[in-house]
């Protein structure tokens, strides 16, 4: 069966949060793209991941035009708590940070809104389709090949945007190019999605000598908890009851109540630092999770993903209205100041709030970090500034560097 030719600006493999908000972007400046998606629709818009935007984020989204419902329904927060050795401390983000805050609004929601947007302007986005590759990224005509509806494609391009998250296409295509680095950590995270308002306005990160627990939420009706756990941990051994109880125990407080409610959803995240370096080879650009991961305790995955695209945007627009085409070459180096920020944000975070092993010189360490952080403003305006995000100006490398 010969192949349907199709031809596009920019090819964007990945309908996540950076797919999505790469297309709004660069159709907001009058360039054109396809989107696809191996998954349906359904599956993309229920996908439980992410729900803290930072102020930085919101502000994209809000001026990319697809920001209504999330200033009418997202939670504006200013700060959050540590909790530890039976107190909790609250860090307020927002006197430390410039007044800076972040958004709690669902990866989901996030997702929905960019979908809707598309779909409602009539843009090409493709759900479901199937043997996505790519070609010819070393010259000036990339071609990425899929089927959909049981019909093949060979779609043409000026550029491929690899937006497909970590286990997506793109990246081992261009493996043989890249440097990567990265970490695994002995342990995971179980989330549950709860029917159950949220215990705590802000969020709590609980350091506890049975592990790290975060309560979180995504509405004034929905509770989103997390447990550490094992790395092969099994969620067929965590039945409501035991995830409950663990809770209790962990985030445990005199005078305070955790609420539990019915159990809508739960699953185990992989903790993993990952990074590559550069995010682009020939005509192929990396972005959001093909190119980075972080594991979540710092909350910056989805993040990373937005300031990418809208660094990518911007060069890609440059590249087309015949501005300069710097920016595309500069692209990686561009994003990978902030993206090792975030990492080592993230990193550290970690590594400060979890249970690392059975060693107590690492306990005390720990405690010793937390009480400097509640008891020293440099030490708490330095989580808080990462916390809520660094402007997107950190992003380049001092030239020569
Ligand atoms: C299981 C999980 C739980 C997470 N939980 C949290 C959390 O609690 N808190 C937090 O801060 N962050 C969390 N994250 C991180 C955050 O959600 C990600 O950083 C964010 O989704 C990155 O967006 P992205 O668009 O780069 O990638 P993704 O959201 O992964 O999107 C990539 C898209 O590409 C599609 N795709 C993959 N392969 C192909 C292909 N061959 N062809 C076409 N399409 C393809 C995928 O289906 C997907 O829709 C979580 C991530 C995961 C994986």
């Amino acid at each position: 069966m010969t192949a349907t030719t199709l031809r596009t600006q920019v090819a964007i493999v990945g309908a996540g949060p950076a797919g999505l908000t790469l297309s709004c972007l660069l159709h907001n400046a009058g360039i054109e793209s396809v989107v696809l998606e191996n998954r349906s629709r359904r599956y993309v818009e229920e996908r439980i991941r992410a729900g803290v935007l930072e102020q930085g984020t919101a502000e994209v989204l809000a001026a990319a035009g697809v920001g209504e419902r999330m200033h009418r329904e997202g939670i504006v927060h200013h700060g959050i708590h540590l909790q530890f050795a039976g107190e909790r401390h609250r860090i307020p983000l927002s006197d430390l940070a410039d007044g800076r805050a972040i958004v709690i609004y669902g990866q989901t929601e996030v997702v929905k809104d960019l979908i809707e947007a598309r779909v409602d302007a009539g843009l090409d986005l493709r759900f479901d389709v199937a043997d996505v590759s790519v070609h010819d990224i070393e010259t000036e005509r990339p071609r990425v090949r899929f089927s959909h509806e049981h019909r093949d494609f060979e779609l043409e391009c000026d550029a491929i945007v690899g937006a497909d998250g970590f286990h997506g296409v793109c990246r081992p295509a261009i493996e043989q190019h890249l440097r990567i680095f990265s970490r695994e950590y002995p342990f995971a995270w179980l989330g549950i999605l709860a029917a159950a308002p949220p215990s705590s306005e802000e969020l709590v990160y609980a350091h506890h000598e049975r592990g790290f627990a975060l309560l979180s939420l995504r509405s004034a009706e929905r509770s989103r908890l997390y447990l550490q756990c094992a790395a092969d941990e099994r969620l067929d051994e965590w039945p409501d009851t035991r995830i409950w109880d663990e809770l209790q125990c962990r985030v445990a407080l005199d005078g305070w109540t955790l609420v539990e409610g019915a159990v809508l959803e739960k699953g185990i995240t992989p903790m993993r630092s990952f990074v590559t370096e550069p995010m682009q080879h020939g005509r192929l650009f990396l972005a959001g999770d093909s190119a980075h991961i972080v594991p979540p305790t710092g909350a910056k995955g989805l993040n990373l993903a937005i300031s990418d695209v809208t660094v990518l945007a911007e060069a890609l627009v440059s590249s087309f209205t015949g501005g300069s085409r710097t920016g595309l070459a500069e692209y990686s180096r561009m994003c990978l100041r902030r993206v090792w920020r975030a990492e080592h944000f993230s990193y550290w975070m970690t590594t400060m709030l979890h249970r690392l092993g059975d060693d107590p010189f690492d306990s005390q360490l720990q405690l010793s970090q937390l009480r400097y952080i509640v008891s020293s403003e440099a030490a708490a305006r330095t989580l808080a500034e990462n916390y809520v995000g660094l402007p997107l100006g950190h992003r380049a490398a001092t030239p020569g560097r």
